[in-house]
């Protein structure tokens, strides 16, 4: 998984296609992450005792990786995570197209 939470993603298909948004988290094993604010859902909370009333809260419903672009936030542009080693032979992220590097 080359998302990380914080990054942020463009949205490239579903009912929020052509939307952006920031990754809340990241489910590695399902291949999917929930983006802020995209793609929503209603539930219905169930009053728990007498005289409560129910309430509906919106949640993101998880959203698979192959429908979101990555968006870089130094170059503006929908890009790919690239990785490269850095002086101390480390791992790290940099974005494809303007070669920056990336938290
Ligand atoms: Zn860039």
């Amino acid at each position: 998984m080359k998302l990380k939470k914080g990054d942020t993603v463009f949205i490239t298909a579903g009912k929020d296609n052509g939307r952006e948004g920031k990754i809340v988290a990241v489910l590695p094993k399902e291949g999917k992450v929930i983006v802020e604010g995209i793609n929503k859902y209603k539930k219905h909370i169930k009053p728990r005792g007498e005289g409560q009333t129910g309430s509906i809260q919106e949640r993101e419903r998880p959203i698979s990786v192959a429908s979101v672009a990555f968006m870089c936030p130094k170059c503006k542009q929908a890009s790919r995570i690239g990785y490269k080693n850095n002086r101390d032979g480390k791992k790290i992220r940099i974005c494809r197209k303007c070669e920056e590097n990336l938290i």
